[in-house]
């Protein structure tokens, strides 16, 4: 018995490994190497009778948390006039109507027809997605042990995050047929036959387990989001950077709590690799230098000429990860805001 326990929790957390790299890499559209071609994804496969999973959410931009809720039958227009605020921020949510998002639990599926030679062609990819916070560790903070500071901290073993892939997909609930294209006449289902199911727009997402490790800065003045993800990008470049760990093993969003931004690292990997866990969870010692470096890559780095620190590069705070906020990432606000942690 206790052996099919595990043999069905391994099962689980592949399944949440492989849901969240396709949600980032398979969604439809995107161009795929399968078999040695390069074919492009087109389906969300379906399981006949099975519905998946579809959420409301609802993102803010003041400080980056999603609220989502599983659709329970009430209108996307009832969610949306029944949340105007951020729970998390008390901030009037900007940009209209809710969206919502389905988790594709069952993959997707290509395009037959359509293949292309790999020395030909590079496969484009179409994610524009984003990690958000979603657990209750956040009330757990506890303090930390760094002299002249107020830090907190928490760790939390297999804690909830939700990925968006926000990309607005229109999607056919009878087929899977999934296109980012805005006019689309007619469409095929899988089996090459013309379906006259009616495409809706959606985003995909999943929500998942994994490891998380959250600090909250307390007497460190973060004045906006944009200084928020710049000390963000620092602490997890920092992360990799100091413990040695490749930087796709670790990821970063930001919360709040009490109107303070906090951050959150976490093992990307679903179901946690152990990473931030060694690192930080009752290390104070580590913690401490994790600021320091954070702190040393933005002041050391040369970019802006050795002149100005209102830019950042992919030597100091930028990667692949946080594209989308490269032009709000700047050394500046990390050096503003840690500068007190520095070294004697
Ligand atoms: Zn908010
Ligand atoms: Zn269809
Ligand atoms: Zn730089």
């Amino acid at each position: 018995m206790a052996n099919r326990d595990r043999y069905n929790d391994e099962m689980k957390l592949r399944l949440q490994r492989d849901l969240s790299r396709a949600i980032s890499d398979y969604a439809p559209d995107s161009e795929v190497i399968a078999d040695g071609n390069v074919v492009r994804s087109r389906y969300l496969k379906r399981i006949p009778s099975k519905d998946w999973p579809r959420y409301y959410y609802r993102e803010c931009s003041n400080c980056n948390s999603v609220n989502i809720q599983l659709f329970t039958g009430q209108t996307l227009k009832d969610f949306t006039e029944q949340n105007t605020f951020c729970p998390m921020c008390s901030a009037r949510y900007s940009g209209g109507m809710a969206k919502e998002f389905i988790i594709p639990k069952y993959g997707f599926l290509y395009e037959a027809e359509k293949q292309w030679n790999l020395a030909n062609k590079k496969p484009t990819h179409t994610f524009s997605g984003e990690i958000f916070y979603r657990g209750n560790n956040t009330s757990k903070l506890k303090q930390y042990d760094i002299p002249g500071h107020s830090v907190s901290c928490a760790y939390g073993r297999e804690d909830e995050l939700v990925l968006i892939n926000r990309s607005n997909f229109s999607i056919c609930s009878w087929c899977g047929f999934g296109t980012l294209s805005r006019d689309v006449s007619e469409h095929y289902a899988s089996n090459g036959k013309k379906c006259t199911g009616k495409l809706y727009s959606s985003s995909l997402g999943h929500v998942f387990r994994t490891d998380v490790f959250i600090i909250n800065l307390e007497d460190v003045p973060i004045g906006s989001i944009d200084q928020a993800l710049s000390v963000l990008s620092a602490l997890t470049n920092a992360f990799c950077r100091l413990f040695n760990v490749d930087d796709n093993e670790i990821g970063g969003c930001v919360s709040m709590s009490s109107g303070h931004y906090i951050f959150v690292l976490f093992d990307n990997t679903p179901g946690g690799a152990g990473y931030v866990k060694t690192a930080l969870a009752d290390r104070s010692d580590n913690l401490l230098q994790l600021i320091r470096a954070a702190l040393k890559i933005s002041e050391e780095c040369t970019c802006g000429n050795g002149e100005r620190t209102d830019c950042a590069c992919y030597g100091c705070l930028l990667n692949y990860r946080n594209q989308r906020y490269h032009d709000k990432i700047k050394r500046s606000y990390v050096i503003d805001a840690l500068s007190g942690f520095k070294e004697e």
